[in-house]
């Protein structure tokens, strides 16, 4: 391909379990010849790679060309650029959707700058996958009218989400990022109006063999977790729709039904 201008692939990863990967990425996988790889990303999706695809990991806790805690974005935006001008096909595999609290956009925006073509694989974004994987179905209209996708986590100098608003609302909030922050979380919206026996489902590494999850009550969640040791990553799920949490069936995952 030298000579040629690569293309970057920005390709969701889905949740972990390399089945829930779509039939693209399946494809786009096979034919790279350089990956890139986040933390979150399970090794199973790397067995899809032909022999000879290089894979660079630029996870936070990857090499030591960064900080603990802070991505080198723009190192990152660099490595993709060099190696399309190279004519490789470069994928950037990214957890979940690479467009939710992905920093997709951030990328497709650098490599349109620099005159990269570029294509977005959609994948199953964990804030769906993971309640599902315990049964909540996240716009359950028994229960909720929609369900609002938020983050937990404030950025350097931000502001932090309006918990009171969104607790108005009484739809469903699926919290990204929120394990660290899980107590002030949780405080913020009962003194935004949801009751402290609101139903809360916590499910940490949904879709690999390190799932566990909790279902309790706003009241309880930061207690139950600290308790039970669950912690990132992990996705927070308030409301009514967890109500429907099933069981688990299989030994691989915990699930502690707190009182309800
Ligand atoms: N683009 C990703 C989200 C990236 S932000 C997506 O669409 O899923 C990282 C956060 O995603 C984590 O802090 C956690 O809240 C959530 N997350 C990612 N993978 C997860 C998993 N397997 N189980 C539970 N939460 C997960």
């Amino acid at each position: 391909m030298s000579g040629n201008t690569g293309r970057v692939y920005l390709v969701g990863a889905g949740p972990g379990d390399p089945e829930l990967l779509t039939v693209r990425a399946t494809r786009i996988l096979a034919a790279a010849d350089v990956v890139l790889v986040d933390d979150l990303i399970d090794a199973g999706a790397l067995k899809l790679l032909r022999a000879g695809a290089r894979v660079i990991d630029v996870g936070k806790r990857g090499n030591g060309c960064r900080t603990r805690g802070s991505t080198p974005q723009a190192f990152i935006e660099r490595l993709m650029i060099r190696e399309a001008r190279a004519g490789h096909s470069v994928v950037r595999l990214k957890g979940g959707d690479p467009f939710v609290f992905g920093r997709g956009a951030e990328e497709v925006a650098a490599l349109r700058a620099a005159g990269i073509a570029v294509e977005v694989v959609p994948g199953i974004t964990s804030g769906i996958a993971a309640p599902a994987a315990i049964g909540v179905p996240v716009t359950d209209r028994r229960y909720a009218q929609g369900a609002i996708f938020v983050t937990g986590h404030t950025q350097d100098g931000g502001t932090e989400p309006d918990w009171a608003a969104l607790a108005a609302t009484r739809l469903t909030l699926v919290i990204y990022m929120g394990m660290a922050r899980c107590a002030h979380i949780a405080s913020r919206l009962c003194d935004g109006g949801l009751t402290a026996q609101t139903p809360v489902a916590v499910i940490q590494h949904a879709h690999t063999a390190q799932q566990r999850a909790v279902v309790t009550t706003l009241a309880a969640v930061a207690g139950d977790i600290a308790r039970l040791g669950i912690g990132s990553p992990a996705i927070i799920v308030v409301g009514n729709v967890v109500r429907a949490a099933e069981l688990a069936t299989d030994a691989q995952s915990v699930l502690i039904r707190a009182a309800l």
